[in-house]
């Protein structure tokens, strides 16, 4: 199941994608945090979208999936060795100990404010210091939330699948020795454009992540590169932190950010964004 939130109008309603249709799914909640929520095992959806009324994919527009989550995004920092290393090279990393690969997961988080659609603009003018990045992430959406979830148990309480551009402010990232500024200006996180739900996806670890800037191929790397796994992220954050449904982890991006270059080529107004995962298909943001 590919699940959406899509604006018809002046409605905005949760949705599944079935060909090139949209299967309304307002009956079935009021959003699709609400869907999450009632239905984390995504088979359940089946009879319901079965029986709801369909709209030309055409006729409406796709938002983030998510597209006000209930609170921040839980963000992994460092998770590719090649982008650990890029960033440790760049210089950018005020954090950094000296040592590239970290010993355990590198947890932040990113603002609700920060979500914005495919096909919005991301407002790069909101950076005062003019270094906005890029990073193509696989996002994972919680279903069944819990505490104490432990790495055996952690794909069940995987709802489904979505892309995430972690926008980085990087000058604000490095000045003020710690993430969350530069990480979370207002519109600093296309997500989209579907959710993939779990069921169609077995093996996370054969994804392929892939990003342009521009049409150049920026990021090409294999999920199965990262250090610390899906399973282990959320048995991380779950140790002390109530996981709710709904809840997004952007999993890391991988080497060729735009501060991997020298000089750094950041993001300009014009510049066009896309990052592909199949099945999950491809999130394209240009710059405002
Ligand atoms: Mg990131």
């Amino acid at each position: 199941m590919k699940l959406v939130t899509f604006r018809d109008g002046e409605r905005v309603a949760p949705g599944a994608l079935v060909g090139d249709h949209v299967a309304d799914l307002s009956a079935a909640g009021k959003s699709l945090l609400e869907i999450i929520a009632k239905h984390p095992e995504p088979l359940s959806l089946e009879t319901a979208i079965a029986a709801a009324p369909r709209l030309a994919l055409a006729s409406v527009q796709l938002l983030a999936p998510i597209p006000l989550p209930a609170r921040n995004i839980f963000c992994v920092g460092k998770n590719y060795a090649a982008h650990a290393r890029e960033f440790q090279r760049s210089g950018f990393d005020a954090t950094s100990t000296g040592q590239d690969i970290p010993k355990a997961p590198v947890i932040f988080t990113k603002a609700p404010s920060t979500v914005i659609g495919p096909e919005v603009s991301i407002p790069g003018h909101l950076d005062p210091t003019n270094s906005v990045d890029y990073e193509g992430e696989l996002g994972v959406v919680i279903g069944r939330g819990g505490r104490g979830i432990s790495r055996q148990a952690a794909l069940g309480h995987v709802f489904g699948y979505t892309i995430i551009n972690d926008v980085t402010a990087r000058t604000l990232q490095q000045e003020h020795k710690q993430w969350f500024l530069g990480k979370s200006i207002d519109g600093f996180c296309p997500m989209g454009p579907v959710i993939v739900t779990a069921d169609e996806i077995a093996d996370p670890t054969r994804l392929k992540l892939r990003t342009w800037v521009n049409g150049e191929l920026r990021q090409d790397a294999s999920v199965s590169d990262l250090i610390f796994d899906i399973p282990t992220l959320i048995e991380t954050i779950s140790r002390g932190i109530t996981l709710m449904p709904g809840d997004v982890i952007a999993t890391g991006t991988p080497e060729g950010v735009g501060i991997g270059f020298k000089p750094p080529k950041y993001l300009q107004s014009g510049d066009r964004v896309n990052i592909t995962i199949e099945p999950i298909g491809t999130l394209s943001n240009a710059v405002a």
